[in-house]
């Protein structure tokens, strides 16, 4: 197996390198693996960040995505209060086609040569089977499989939960109170964490009106949650509803969209939901309350922090590992967008500014105990 880290001189073309610590290129004949691990910031502690598989064009593309979501595990860490730094691995590759076993035991083999600077976990083209094939090279790697009780194990509902949390903070703060009964919800995809988050409002009473592109999914919501309307794809864009939820894939803010969305919020956890930072500016014009993607999605990743935490026997946070204990941790996403907001009203800046700011002060500042949960 080759390893190297790349010369970061001649990284600085690239719009997303920001500074980054490593990024290290990983080619193995014998499996076919090009990879690259990017660790953007280290200052809160090890990077933690999934290991994405993706039929990317080019190294160029690969390079240019883990500069990008290696960044955003750094902000996303931190104002989860998370004694971790920003990192990420890439694949490059469709996972259907070219994943084997041998493979990824050497993604755990590249993850384990940084030492423990960077922890690895599943993203998209990536699973839990994967990361018990990397546990057996590196310890390294959470999202590992554990008792329903415990902490670690699938991210997704806790990740819903945390949307659900920080959905209706937003729903407070535009509307005096956080219940979401009587209230209209659309909601785009209803994949592992979309449609958990449409139980709990559900659950709560919201009106849901929903899409995917999965026909099977929207049977099974239509017969479990009696009421919900379906609409097409393209649709869901010009439902009249107080909240929009995204909840599938990344820009779906975007030009073609913002003109037609008729809601006071947007609240969800697809990553990535600005196409671009105009977008965020767009939608505060229109008056409506951006929940930033990275900061109400952190669910997941506080849920592989305590496992990792646990596994490795450090306790950093001022109580227990314990899944109640992570759960608690996980309702302050609430409180984060709060503080967000007021920076964002008192400063006349966006949401997404605002977020950017308050984690830049936090993983920017000198090295200190940051675990709030
Ligand atoms: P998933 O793959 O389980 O679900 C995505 C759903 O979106 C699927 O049901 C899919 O059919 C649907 N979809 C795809 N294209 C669509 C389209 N054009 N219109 C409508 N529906 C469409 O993924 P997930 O784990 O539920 O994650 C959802 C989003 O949240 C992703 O953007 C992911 O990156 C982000 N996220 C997930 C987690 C987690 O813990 N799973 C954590 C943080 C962020």
């Amino acid at each position: 197996m080759n390893i190297k880290d790349l010369d970061l001189s001649v990284l600085s073309h690239f719009v997303d390198y920001d500074g980054h610590e490593t990024i290290r290129r990983i080619e193995d004949a014998e499996t076919g693996l090009l990879a690259f691990i990017g660790v953007h910031n280290g200052n809160l502690g090890p990077a933690l960040g999934g290991c994405r598989m993706f039929a990317y064009d080019s190294e160029e593309d690969a390079i240019r995505d883990v500069l990008r979501l290696s960044r955003g595990m750094t902000y996303k860490n931190a104002l989860a209060g998370l004694p971790l730094g920003g990192g990420k691995s890439v694949i490059i590759g469709d996972p259907r086609k070219l994943k084997t076993e041998a493979l990824i035991s050497a993604v755990g083999r590249a993850v384990e040569s940084l030492g423990g600077r960077y922890i690895t976990a599943e993203d998209s083209g990536t699973n839990e089977h994967d990361m018990i094939t990397m546990a057996k090279e590196t310890s390294y790697v959470v999202g590992l499989p554990s008792a329903a009780d415990s902490v670690g194990g699938d991210p997704s509902p806790v990740t819903a939960y945390g949307v659900f949390k920080g959905l209706k903070a937003c729903v407070a703060r535009r509307y005096g109170s956080d219940s979401v009964k009587g209230l209209k919800v659309a909601v785009q995809g209803l994949g592992a964490v979309g449609y958990a988050l449409c139980q709990y409002l559900h659950g709560e009473g919201a009106i849901l009106t929903v899409t995917d592109v999965r026909e099977e999914s929207l049977s099974r919501a239509r017969s479990e949650m009696p009421g919900l309307t379906v609409v097409a794809p393209d649709d869901i864009f010009a439902v009249e509803a107080n909240v929009f939820a995204p909840c599938a894939l990344g820009a779906q803010i975007n030009d073609q969209t913002v003109p037609q969305l008729k809601v006071d919020i947007v609240a969800g956890a697809a990553n990535n939901q600005l196409a671009t930072p105009a977008h965020g500016h767009q939608l505060a014009d229109k008056g409506i309350l951006y929940a930033p993607d990275y900061v109400i999605n952190a669910g997941g990743v506080i849920c592989v922090a305590y496992e990792y935490c646990q596994r490795i026997g450090k306790n950093p946070f001022s109580h227990d590992i314990t899944r109640a204990n992570m759960m608690a941790h996980v309702d302050k996403i609430g409180t984060t967008l709060e503080t967000i907001f007021n920076i964002a009203d008192a400063r006349q800046i966006t949401t997404a500014q605002a977020a950017d700011e308050r984690a830049e002060a936090i993983f920017r500042a000198p090295k200190k105990a940051v675990a709030q949960g």
